[in-house]
């Protein structure tokens, strides 16, 4: 490893700079504070994994924006699809006059979901909005009312998925009630529960018999790695038990893979990780290169659920969108290139498990291929929210972007390029090392 001495230096300001001060002093001023940046450094340009602020200081972006320019920001490809695409025209809407790219993203989206069987798929804009068209399309399959979710869940801000959400805090409080018939369980914590994976899915599966009664459950919403819950991978076992049970009592099975999805795990989806083929998968974040596309794709049975009419909205699946989707579709199913995050993420947790061993907040270092989480503890093994704070602030102020998780606030999240380069990674790392050392 080369020292970051020997690096272009890519600070050269105080973190946030005088100008982005200045802008932050005007996002005070006319954007609702309801909207609030995570590292208030305003970003000029961004290219591959290196954001540029209006400063001029440069950051490694291990964030995406949550997993969303997974294959690099400013890809070539992606852009010529999307700006081809623009200029043929960039809206008609679907249920009005159809166009062959969302029949196609539909297609690619039936061959890389898990299962092999006849499936559909439906578009949208965001992955809340996919995650609402699921349900609906499960209770209007079973026609029955019950959904069940898991602890540490997080599947967007729409009102129904408030409900949804293992969190309070900020999201649902003094909003107005929460929707009905949702059913909670324990997630698989391993870390935190020390149980294994078939047990803790029988706990959650004799929770819901008393609380709902399997008859009552149209779905299962789950994701099969939890991102905003702070990266927690179940203990093997868990999402089978759970499946075999749901298969049995004719519950759908609902992955939410909008953060797992299309390779961030080192496979197209974190559910082929753990044998689960759920009956429907919902896919958003990382599908468009940044343009909001979302999908629920599933067994095709259970996706005509509703009538013609009932699903869609304005902007759903969005051409621009979606001539995107095909390109970042095509991207990752080159050979070599889910291999490549596999070998990523052999290389992060690698040097994240020789941090640990140097620095004793790290309670955890958990993660499969460009999705990790660092799970910080104090001296009492309770979650350390500050040391996330502190850490947070001292990678950003040497240029790294990290992204918090975690129900505390208390895991270190981090979710790189999925194709992004060693030497990126060993910076990274580097970097991560000082702002432990320095905290
Ligand atoms: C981001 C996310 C959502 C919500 O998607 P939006 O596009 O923000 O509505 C839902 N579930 C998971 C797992 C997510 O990561």
């Amino acid at each position: 490893m080369t020292t970051i001495a020997t690096r272009p230096k890519r600070i050269r300001t105080a973190v946030p700079g005088p100008r982005s001060q200045a802008l932050n002093a005007q996002r005070e001023e006319f954007v609702s504070a309801s909207v609030s940046p995570l590292l208030p450094v305003y970003i000029d340009r961004a290219e591959g994994s290196i954001l540029t602020d209006v400063d001029g200081n440069e950051f490694i972006d291990f964030g995406c924006g949550i997993g969303v320019t997974s294959l690099g920001h400013g890809n070539e490809a992606a852009l010529g699809a999307m700006l081809a695409q623009s200029r043929r025209f960039t809206h008609t809407l679907f249920t009005i006059t159809p166009y062959e790219l969302y029949v196609e993203v539909a297609r690619l989206l039936t061959e890389i979901t898990p299962g092999d069987f006849a499936k559909k798929s439906v578009l949208s804009s965001t992955g809340a909005e996919a995650i609402e068209n699921a349900v609906k399309i499960a209770r209007a399959h079973t026609r029955r009312n019950g959904i069940a979710v898991v602890d540490h869940g997080y599947h967007g801000r729409t009102n129904l998925t408030l409900g949804m959400n293992y969190k309070a805090q900020p999201y649902s409080a003094h909003v107005g009630p929460r929707p009905g018939e949702i059913y909670r369980i324990p997630n698989s914590y391993p870390f935190q529960d020390g149980l294994d994976g078939a047990e803790a899915a029988r706990r959650g599966i004799r929770q819901l018999e008393k609380t709902s009664g399997a008859q009552n459950l149209a779905c299962l919403v789950i994701e099969p790695i939890q991102g905003e819950g702070g990266v927690v991978v179940p203990a093997p076992g868990y999402l089978e038990t759970l499946q075999a049970w749901c298969r049995e009592h004719g519950i759908v099975i609902i992955a939410d893979e909008i953060q797992t999805g299309l390779g961030r795990t080192g496979r197209l989806y974190a559910s082929e990780h753990f044998g689960l083929v759920p009956d429907l998968v919902v896919t958003a974040k990382a599908i468009a290169a940044g343009i909001p596309v979302s999908a629920v794709t599933g067994r095709s049975e259970i996706m005509d659920a509703i009538p013609a009419g009932g699903l869609s909205g304005t902007f759903s699946g969005n051409p621009v969108g979606c001539a995107a989707a095909v390109e970042v579709i095509r991207q990752l199913r080159e050979p070599g290139v889910l291999e490549r995050t596999v070998e990523i993420g052999e290389r992060i947790q690698a040097g994240l498990r020789a941090l640990q061993a140097k620095h004793a907040v790290i309670g955890d270092v958990r993660g499969l291929g460009a999705l990790h989480g660092v799970e910080l503890v104090d001296a009492a093994g309770e979650p350390d929210a500050a040391a996330f704070a502190r850490v947070h602030r001292e990678a950003a102020a040497r240029g790294l972007l990290t992204m918090a998780g975690g129900s505390d606030g208390h895991v270190l999240r981090l979710l790189p390029q999925v194709n992004i380069s060693d030497e990126l990674i060993d910076e990274a790392l580097e970097i991560l090392d000082a702002a432990f050392a320095a905290r």
